[in-house]
C-alpha cells in the first residue's frame, strides 16, 4: 500500500493515456511522488528514464509499451503494471467492517484505491481514509444519532451525480451494507438511475462486535440460532412476545436508547428475567467496554456504566462464554446459573 511519504521526491513515470492514468498519477502524486506522464508508446522512453525511480504503466493494449518494458529492464528501472480507470462512471457500495482498517476486505481495499470520490460514514473505518484511497476526493455523509448532516436522498442524489460525472464512487458504510445501512435504497437509486452498482460485503457489527467481547453468536448445546434487531424504534408486542419465544440469541443494533422498552417488552413477553445482557461498546476500539447484566438489571447497569452508543447488545446464554475468555468473567460470575437443561 502507497503511504503519505513513500514516494516522497522520487520521480515515477507514468505511461498511459491520460484518462485512463488519471487515478494512477493522482495516487503516485498523493504519495509525494514527482510525476512525469508519457501519454503514448510513440513517445521517446530512453532517455526520459535517467532519473526515474519506477515506472507505472497503464496499460491498455496499445502496440509499443513492450519496448518500454524492455528499455527498463535494461537500465535495472523499476515496472509495475497499474489497472486502468475504468471509461465510464459507476458506484461502488463497500462495507467497511466494524472499525480497523484491517478488518476491511481485500476486495474492499481494492476498491478504494480504485476510487475517484469517497462518501463515507461516521461507524466504517475512516481515520486513515486519504492513505487507502489515494488521495480521492473524501466527502463526509455521516449520521450521529439524532443529526442527519446529510439527508439520504442527498447522499443517493451526490452519488449519482457524481458517477455520471464519469467517477468511480466508493460509498462506503460502516460493517456490511445491507445491514441497517440502506445499502439496498443507494442500490435502487443508482440502478433506477442507470449507473453501473456493485456491492462488495463487510464484515457486520451485529457478528463481529459481541466476537470482539468473546460472545459467540451461536454456541454448541446453548444456541443454535440468532436474530439480528434494530434497536432504533421500539417494536410492536407482537413482536416483543415472537422474540421471547424464539429461544437462542438476540443482537440488537442502535439499540441503547430504547433499552428500557425492549427490557420491559421481553420480560412482558414472558422471557426469563434472569437472562444474560451484555452491551459491547466501541468494538474493536481501544475504548471498548463490555457491560454484562440481565434482562432485569440491564438497564440499570447501563445507566450506572454510562452506556453509550455505539453499541451492540446480545441477549442470551451465550454471554457467559464471553466470562470463560477472561475479559468479562468476573461480570459473568454475577449471573444466574444456566437454567435447567441448557
Ligand atoms: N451496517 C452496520 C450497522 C449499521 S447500524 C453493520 O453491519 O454493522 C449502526 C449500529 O451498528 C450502531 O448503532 C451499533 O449498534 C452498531 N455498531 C457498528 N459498529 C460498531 C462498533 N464498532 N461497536 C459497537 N457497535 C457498533
Amino acid at each position: 500500500m502507497i503511504r503519505d511519504t513513500d514516494f516522497l521526491g522520487l520521480t515515477v513515470l507514468v505511461a498511459g493515456a491520460a484518462g485512463p492514468a488519471r487515478r494512477v498519477i493522482r495516487r503516485y502524486r498523493h504519495a509525494g511522488a514527482v510525476v512525469r506522464c508519457l501519454e503514448s508508446p510513440g513517445d521517446r522512453a530512453r532517455t526520459v528514464l535517467d532519473d526515474v525511480a519506477l515506472v507505472a504503466l497503464v496499460d491498455e493494449g496499445q502496440p509499443g509499451w513492450d519496448r518500454l518494458a524492455a528499455d527498463c529492464r535494461a537500465s535495472s528501472t523499476l515496472l509495475v503494471r497499474e489497472r486502468a480507470a475504468a471509461p465510464r462512471g459507476r458506484v461502488t457500495l463497500v462495507g467497511g467492517g466494524p472499525g480497523p482498517d484491517d478488518l476491511l476486505t481485500v476486495r474492499a481495499l481494492e476498491a478504494l484505491r480504485e476510487a475517484d470520490v469517497v462518501f463515507y460514514d461516521r461507524l466504517g473505518p475512516h481515520r486513515n481514509l486519504a492513505e487507502l484511497s489515494g488521495g480521492a476526493d473524501l466527502i463526509d455523509v455521516g449520521k450521529r444519532p439524532g443529526h442527519h448532516p446529510v439527508v439520504q436522498s442527498d447522499i443517493e442524489r451526490r452519488m449519482v451525480d457524481a458517477a455520471r460525472a464519469g467517477h468511480h464512487v466508493v460509498r462506503l458504510k460502516g460493517g456490511d451494507p445491507f445491514v441497517f445501512g440502506r445499502g439496498g435504497e443507494e442500490v435502487a437509486s443508482c440502478v433506477e438511475a442507470g449507473v453501473e452498482v456493485t456491492v462488495v460485503p463487510g464484515i457486520t457489527s451485529a457478528v463481529s462486535v459481541p466476537a470482539a467481547a468473546g460472545i459467540p453468536v451461536t454456541h454448541r448445546a446453548v444456541s443454535h440460532l440468532f436474530t439480528v434487531i434494530s434497536g432504533h424504534a421500539p417494536l410492536s408486542v407482537v413482536e416483543y412476545e415472537h422474540l421471547a419465544g424464539l429461544g437462542g440469541t438476540i443482537v440488537v443494533l442502535m439499540g441503547v436508547g430504547t433499552l428500557p422498552q425492549l427490557m420491559a417488552g421481553l420480560a412482558t413477553a414472558g422471557m426469563d428475567r434472569r437472562t444474560p445482557v451484555a452491551i459491547v461498546e466501541r468494538g474493536y476500539s481501544d475504548s471498548q467496554r463490555t457491560t454484562v447484566s440481565d434482562l432485569s438489571g440491564a438497564v440499570r447497569a447501563a445507566a450506572a456504566a454510562g452506556c453509550k452508543s455505539p453499541a451492540v447488545l446480545v441477549i442470551g446464554d451465550v454471554v457467559r462464554q464471553g466470562g470463560k475468555s477472561g475479559s468479562v468473567a468476573e461480570q459473568c460470575a454475577g449471573l444466574a446459573p444456566a437454567a435447567e437443561g441448557v
